[in-house]
């Protein structure tokens, strides 16, 4: 271990030398290199863990710039896939860390391979779909679970820890988030700093043995309108398929493998609930497409390549792609879950 290149962080008496030899033993996954995740990595890697492996779907985009602090103008005319980038960035950053970077979609098919060795998963990501499937397995597997969440200028974190604390979903009932993502409502870029953040800052303590120091709630705040709250943690809800009755079912193909790519037509369907309210989405999307609303769909052209035709039995058609990656990305960027 270079000593100098720790030397503030150990001179701070929680860590010490003892807990940056933890850190330095310790496997991370990180869920998401964009705002969130790009802010965790950063930190990560500084803090000198061991090894990290990052996971992402998506590209760098000229918009992305505002808040996802690893990347630069070089990446977004290189179109490079961010986990690509993140790890060029973080690679010179340290040299030390061994990084992983995974260029891919994560699903109930290839998480039990991603969190494999595991210590702790940190969730950047920007959707529930993928929070519920990374909450499963980490309750499945007994792996702490970092989430956290930003729209506009509120965010909201907590750590959730298999067999000690409730878990995602007793918190945040599927169905009940309003839809509103960065893609539909914006978002500013310290509200992004701080919630990552608040997340690295509970991994440290749990990674180097200050569990007695972890914060224990669901914390939420709005550092544009200013307030926060810190929800102490319920009990777990007695009926939650993930920590109590153990079902996992994020975990299952059946509620998954929902893309299909109609072929020759460029557009991928993908049916992932069982009704769609028009009216909300038509609402959301309305200051960022020109939406059409029949009594039978709704279509919301995002641009001159994507258009969402939605229809309210629950299918969407993301036209303008036939790459189901790319598809499910748009899908949980505007639609939500
Ligand atoms: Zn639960």
């Amino acid at each position: 271990m270079n000593r100098e290149r720790y030397s503030r962080q150990m001179l701070f008496s929680p860590i010490k030398e003892s807990g940056q030899e933890l850190l330095a033993n310790c496997t991370v996954l990180v869920v998401g290199v964009g705002a969130l995740g790009t802010v965790i990595c950063n930190h990560l890697v500084r803090s000198g863990i061991g090894r990290l492996r990052i996971v992402d779907r998506d590209y760098v985009e000229l918009s992305n710039l505002q808040r996802q602090m690893l990347f630069d103008e070089n990446d977004v005319r290189d179109a490079l896939p961010k986990a690509i980038a993140a790890k060029r960035k973080l690679s010179k950053t340290n040299r030390d860390v061994h990084i992983e970077a995974l260029v891919d979609n994560v699903t109930y098919e290839n998480i039990e391979e991603l969190t494999e060795g595991i210590d702790l998963v940190l969730d950047g990501t920007d959707n529930f779909t993928t929070r519920y499937l990374l909450n499963d397995i980490c309750f499945k597997k007994n792996i702490p679970f970092s989430y956290g969440g930003v729209v506009g200028s509120r965010g909201m974190t907590a750590l959730f820890i298999p067999n000690e604390t409730p878990c995602l979903r007793c918190i945040a009932k599927p169905g009940s988030d309003d839809g509103q993502t960065c893609d539909t409502v914006g978002v500013i870029s310290p509200a992004v700093d701080i919630v990552s953040s608040m997340q690295v800052v509970e991994a440290l303590k749990y990674l180097t043995n200050n569990k007695q120091n972890l914060r224990g709630t669901l914390k939420t705040f709005d550092v544009w309108f200013n307030n926060q709250y810190d929800m102490k943690f319920p009990k777990p809800d007695s009926n939650c398929p993930t920590c109590q009755t153990k079902e996992y079912p994020a975990l299952k193909k059946s509620l998954q493998d929902q893309e299909t790519v109609l072929c020759g037509r460029n557009t991928v369907q993908i049916h992932q609930k069982e009704k769609m309210e028009l009216t909300r989405l038509e609402n959301q999307l309305t200051n960022i497409a020109s939406i059409q609303r029949t009594p039978f769909l709704l279509k919301a052209r995002i641009n001159e390549d994507i258009t969402f035709v939605i229809f309210p039995d629950g299918r969407v058609l993301v036209q303008g792609t036939e790459d189901k990656i790319n598809a499910r990305s748009l899908y949980d960027r505007y639609i939500g879950s």
